[in-house]
């Protein structure tokens, strides 16, 4: 790869966390950028929490086009925005910011990258099916807007704080149509997994820990929104032969939104692919 050209007219995005350094977005972006001959570069900013206001007032001064927001940012970014997206708005999640002449303006890409991961090629269609979801931070969050929006049957949300997935709960019957019992929270537990899984159809990791000797069964759909290896979680998935899926076609999905916004062109999701293959 020969590299973007950097030039005085080159537009730049890049991404907010803490960590960056192994972050997958900046190869995938900047693939897809030099393929599209497009004039942009994407680069990574390491920002601390303490940090995160000055950063944001940077994008403006320094005339960034965007940036893709990461952990721990995407929740405590929102004070520091201009507007959101309704769907950023509804998850209370950001992870792309577009610098429109000065203005900021929120978005969430992981919900729509989500869906479009589990569904494409007819993998799992999740309307009327029972869940159990892992989690609930940033990206449990989007999944699980996605999903009541996806008109499941049943929503179970399990994280290692209680108090964190009855607040998410909440939020979701709050801005749910349809009956609010089909959505509940739970602490998580061995026993408490146990019981669930023997009721659902699609279970959903959405937090960094590996879940090992998770008592899956067969007829279970696992997705696992870690992109970065293979986990014990689908390691059991395949060895018991159930379906599965890792977060990486999600992360590409994601990526590839973002920079549509930022670019205006057609999401470059199989350049994105490439990038990682
Ligand atoms: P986050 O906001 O920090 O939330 C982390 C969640 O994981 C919380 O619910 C937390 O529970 C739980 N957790 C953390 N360590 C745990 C442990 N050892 N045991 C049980 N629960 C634990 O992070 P996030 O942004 O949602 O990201 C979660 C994962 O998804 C990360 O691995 C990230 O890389 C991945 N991700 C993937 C994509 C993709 O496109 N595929 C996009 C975004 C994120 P508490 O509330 O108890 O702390």
């Amino acid at each position: 790869m020969s590299g973007v050209e950097i030039k005085g007219t080159t537009k730049i995005v890049g991404i907010f966390g803490d960590p960056v350094t192994y972050s997958l977005s900046p190869k995938m972006h900047n693939h897809a950028f030099e393929r599209l001959n497009l004039d942009f570069v994407y680069v990574p900013f390491l920002v601390h929490p303490e940090q995160l206001k000055n950063a944001v007032d940077a994008l403006r001064s320094l005339n960034l086009a965007g940036v893709n927001v990461t952990i721990p940012h995407k929740e405590k970014i929102i004070p520091y925005l201009d507007e959101l997206s309704p769907l950023a708005e509804k998850i209370g999640a950001v992870n792309t910011i577009v610098n429109k002449y000065g203005k900021l303006i929120g978005h969430n890409t992981d919900a729509p990258g989500f869906i479009q991961s589990l569904t494409e090629d007819g993998k799992f269609n999740p309307k009327n099916r029972r869940v159990v979801m892992i989690g609930s931070g940033g990206v449990a969050k989007a999944i699980a807007l996605t999903l009541v929006e996806a008109e499941v049957k049943r929503l179970v949300v399990l994280n290692r704080t209680s108090d964190t997935a009855q607040t998410l709960v909440e939020h979701l019957q709050k801005i749910s149509k349809t009956d609010k019992n089909r959505i509940s929270a739970l602490e998580l537990s061995d026993a408490v997994l146990t019981q669930q899984i023997r009721d659902c159809d699609l279970l959903i990791n959405a937090t960094p820990a590996g879940m090992d000797s998770v008592p899956l069964l067969p007829e279970i759909f696992v997705f696992d929104a870690v992109y970065a290896k293979v986990t014990p979680l689908l390691l059991s998935a395949k060895q018991i032969g159930a379906p599965h899926l890792g977060g990486l076609q999600m992360l590409i999905r994601q990526g590839a939104l973002s920079s549509s916004l930022w670019t205006g062109i057609e999401p470059p999701i199989d350049l994105m692919k490439e990038a990682l293959q």
